[in-house]
């Protein structure tokens, strides 16, 4: 499988153990997380199960919060919400002070069940509705990031008709190579995303002439699974240029959202450098006064959750085939992506026998329901558990219910205790709301 997330040889069972604090081995209580036996999660809740790790979660934001505050940054972290918008999850961000960057609608009214404050909100994408962008204005969100001149037309219309003001950062590609998977980059001219640098500058003195409209600034979005502080480098060296530029023209600009986009170490790799991070954000764009956005989303969960799988069996062809109770319908960024995911078994004693390779599967009915392709694991008979590592963005969010699999359960690990937050979907369940007709 071409492998796009880790660099180097995969690392054995050890080296992705070390390279995670958060998890540790106990003789008999097996592979921990955060100090929660995940056997026992397995035996309470049953498997597939999702575990995330609040402690985890928390100490990831406020790494990134100290690098930022190290550089004196006056930034502020808006949550990428569609990395994993379980409210538990919404609640503990916004518990340590951070605002929102949505999406879509759904996420904007996620975020406000959360106890998120609606002026908190940032709103991105290339294709807000009408009725998304009216119900969010008048619900007073924050900022609305504007992805072409179409959209900038359309939003002063509503706003004007409601007799708001919207806040709006034009979104502007930046046309970068963030150097990671060709369908999760955003910043290339190619992309779909945002509007051309050399658009910008007609499209701001525009807006601050059309009604019910208030730009503040630019914002910048070039990918995800970004390990390298380079491309943000180059990314926000044009941002900073730009800013200059429209301020020359007479402009306002007084606000900077530079996306989301770091990056995590997948195999026992470390991520994007914070410190470096800040360092770039500090060199390129710490100059201008700018209130500075940032938003995060796989860098603040993907590591802090992983998912529980048991062995169904052991299929041999002239390959060994592990198949799992767990599919491409609970965490689909290998068969989307080709990602790499860490797999890790929960006994103790699976960590000092042989190992040999295996490819690990889902149950579901598509070639692409795999996990893992010559993975170097144990034995792994029927009933085994094993964890997949990382899975805490981009994963329940993306799930389905393909083949009629119910949605799995998902436990939040703090302080040593472990706290159901989404039950199991039953099977009747998934067809509750279906209508025969006649
Ligand atoms: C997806 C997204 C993010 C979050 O990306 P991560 O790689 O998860 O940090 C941030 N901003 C925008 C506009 C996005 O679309």
């Amino acid at each position: 499988m071409a492998d796009m997330t880790i660099t180097g040889p995969a690392p054995d069972l050890a080296s992705l153990l070390k390279a995670r604090p958060f998890l540790s081995l106990d003789e008999t209580d097996g592979l921990c997380f955060e100090g929660v036996s995940l056997k026992s999660i397995a035996m309470q809740y049953g498997t597939p199960v999702w575990v995330y790790g609040a402690g985890e979660m928390r100490r990831r934001y406020r790494a990134l919060n100290a690098a930022l505050a190290a550089q004196d940054l006056p930034a502020h972290i808006h949550y990428a919400v569609k990395a994993n918008g379980h409210l538990a999850i919404l609640d503990l961000f916004r518990r340590l002070g951070a605002g929102a960057d949505v999406v879509s609608l759904g996420e904007f009214l996620r975020a406000r069940r959360a106890g998120i404050a609606p002026d908190d909100v940032v709103y991105s994408g290339v294709g807000k509705s009408e009725a998304e962008l009216k119900a969010a204005l008048a619900a007073g969100i924050g900022q609305i990031n504007v992805e072409s001149a179409e959209e900038l037309a359309m939003l002063s219309g509503i706003a004007s008709g409601l007799g708001v003001q919207a806040t709006v950062a034009l979104r502007m590609n930046p046309d970068v190579d963030a150097g990671t998977h060709a369908k999760i980059t955003t910043g290339l001219a190619e992309n779909k995303f945002g509007i051309a640098a050399a658009d910008i500058p007609a499209l701001y003195a525009h807006a601050a002439s059309l009604p019910g409209l208030r730009p503040v600034g630019l914002a910048l979005h070039i990918g995800s699974q970004i390990l390298s502080p380079t491309p943000y480098a180059t990314a926000y060296a044009k941002g900073a240029d730009m800013v200059r530029h429209l301020r020359a023209q007479g402009q306002n600009v007084e606000a900077l959202d530079l996306g989301g986009g770091i990056g995590i170490g997948y195999g026992a790799e470390p991520g994007l450098d914070l410190a470096a991070y800040a360092a770039t954000i500090r060199r390129t764009v710490g100059g201008l006064g700018l209130r500075l956005m940032v938003e995060p989303g796989r860098y603040l969960t993907g590591p802090a959750g992983l998912l529980l799988a048991s062995v169904i069996l052991q299929k041999h062809t002239q390959k060994r085939f592990v198949v799992l109770d767990a599919a491409m319908t609970e965490l689909m960024r290998p068969a989307l992506y080709e990602a790499w995911h860490g797999i890790l078994p929960l006994d103790a004693a699976d960590f000092s026998v042989p190992v040999s390779p295996a490819d690990v599967v889902g149950p579901v009915c598509e070639s692409a329901d795999s996990f893992a392709e010559n993975r170097a694991l144990p034995d792994l008979p029927p009933g085994r558990l094993v964890a997949l590592l990382d899975a805490g963005a981009y994963g329940a969010e993306m799930s389905s219910t393909y083949n009629a699999r119910p949605r799995a359960a998902s436990v939040l690990a703090d302080a040593g205790t472990a706290r159901l937050i989404t039950p199991r979907q039953s099977i009747e369940d998934l067809w509750a709301d279906e209508i025969l007709p006649g």
